[in-house]
């Protein structure tokens, strides 16, 4: 285990495992839909190389940057658009793929934006929901695990650009960012 980490949380074979549950839902509801995902980088990137591949059904990817948060553990509330789709999203079915919700802000933001762009429908798949940290109503359509108010890292989540390559999801140490 990484020294910075306090204790880990969730386990690459857990991870893993959730994922394959994740898309086999997510391959059934999406049959025949050709859904265009959408990856939010970073901290989404190692989920959706995964996911992707346990969805089973005709899809295409894209890739979004947005960001909220600078350095800090806590959200500012204001999104920017660091990069934008590629693709047209009007009358497609879109996904997005988020590595933690906590707030809501980004991701309220972001569906907003699609819905305005005329997407036929916009859900959203995260892996990890902070349901205690919401300043904004939204409920992800499909969840991988419910995690505490806690600052994680690993598994695509950073903290200050730091720990994205672990392949498992810890709790660092408040000392690192304290
Ligand atoms: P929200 O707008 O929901 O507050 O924040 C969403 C973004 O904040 C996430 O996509 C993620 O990048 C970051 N974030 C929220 N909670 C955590 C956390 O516990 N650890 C890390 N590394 N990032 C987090
Ligand atoms: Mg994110
Ligand atoms: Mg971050």
């Amino acid at each position: 285990m990484h020294n910075d980490i306090k204790h880990i949380l969730f386990t690459e074979e857990q991870i893993q495992n959730r994922i394959g549950e994740l898309g086999a839902r997510i391959a059934q509801d999406y049959a025949d839909k050709n859904p265009l995902v959408i990856c939010v980088l970073k901290g989404a990137v190692l989920f959706m190389s995964d996911l992707v591949k346990r969805i089973e059904v005709p899809l295409e990817m894209d890739f979004m940057a947005i960001s909220s948060y600078g350095v800090s553990t806590k959200s500012s509330g204001v999104v920017r658009i660091l990069k934008d789709l590629e693709t047209g999203v009007e009358g497609r079915h879109v996904l997005i793929v988020e590595d933690i919700v906590d707030t809501g802000l980004t991701l309220s933001y972001l569906r907003d934006s699609l819905l305005r762009r005329d997407a036929a429908s916009v859900r959203i798949v995260t892996l990890f929901n902070k349901p205690s940290g919401r300043k904004i109503e939204i409920t992800p359509d499909y969840s991988g695990f419910e995690v505490p108010d806690e600052f994680i890292v690993g598994y695509g989540l950073d903290y200050a650009e730091k720990y994205r390559n672990l392949p498992y999801v810890g709790v660092l140490k408040p000392e690192i960012y304290s």
